[in-house]
């Protein structure tokens, strides 16, 4: 199968050619299409299947359906990650794609200046990659509008619960607006994650390696 066949579009397709990917994983495979519907999702993989590509694609494509339209933006997509290296790593993989598309990124991440933040935020951001503990602290300085996010991964779930986040997580998704597409992966189903999943997840497809 090609990246084609999976309802990605000219420009994307273009940057993933660029980028010297040949043709999806699995993962991508089986995640790209129910992503591209609005489903939410778990995906039970681990790093190095592609899965980051398997919900950046998707959600860039659908962004870009409807780029332009609002400015200055509020965030439309939130990316939570675990730490600060994967957060870096996700926006890094994401920028690639992202050309041409007119949607904005930026990643915020504990450990680095929150001035320098809180003035990228103020120019605008479509798709806004964070940690959760920096995201809270942005929240409780009024310096982030999570009102109109659109779709909500969560990468990483079960590291992320291991690290004392559980909490984080469920104040920021209780920030979000009602309608919203969510997407959780995780290298291992544990009934904590699972637990969450019931939580913030609203009549799920499941994908697997
Ligand atoms: P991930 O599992 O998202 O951390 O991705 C692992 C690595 O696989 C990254 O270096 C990606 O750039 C690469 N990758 C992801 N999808 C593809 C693909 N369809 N073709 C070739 N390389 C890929």
């Amino acid at each position: 199968s090609a990246f084609a066949d999976l309802g990605l579009v000219g420009p994307l397709l273009k940057n993933i050619r660029k980028e010297g990917f040949e043709s999806p994983t699995p993962i991508q495979e089986n995640a790209i299409p129910l992503l591209l519907e609005g489903r939410d999702m778990i995906g039970l993989a681990q790093t190095g299947g592609g899965k980051t590509a398997a919900f950046a694609l998707p959600t860039l494509q659908r962004l870009s359906e409807t780029a332009g339209k609002r400015r200055p933006s509020t965030p439309r997509a939130l990316i939570l990650a675990p730490t600060r290296e994967l957060a870096k790593q996700i926006a890094d993989s994401i920028f690639p794609f992202n050309r041409g598309l007119g949607l904005k990124q930026t990643a915020i991440f504990g450990g680095a200046p929150m001035g320098k933040q809180i003035g990228l935020l103020r120019q605008g951001v479509d798709v806004l990659v964070a940690t959760p503990g920096r995201l809270l602290d942005h929240k409780k300085r009024g310096s982030i509008n999570l009102s109109e996010i659109e779709i909500f991964i969560l990468d990483e779930a079960d590291r992320m619960l291991d690290m004392g986040f559980i909490h984080d997580v469920k104040a920021i998704a209780a920030d979000l607006p009602e309608e919203h597409q969510t997407v959780l992966f995780s290298a291992t189903m544990t009934p904590n994650v699972k637990k969450l999943a019931q939580q913030i997840l609203r009549n799920p497809a499941y994908v697997e390696m």
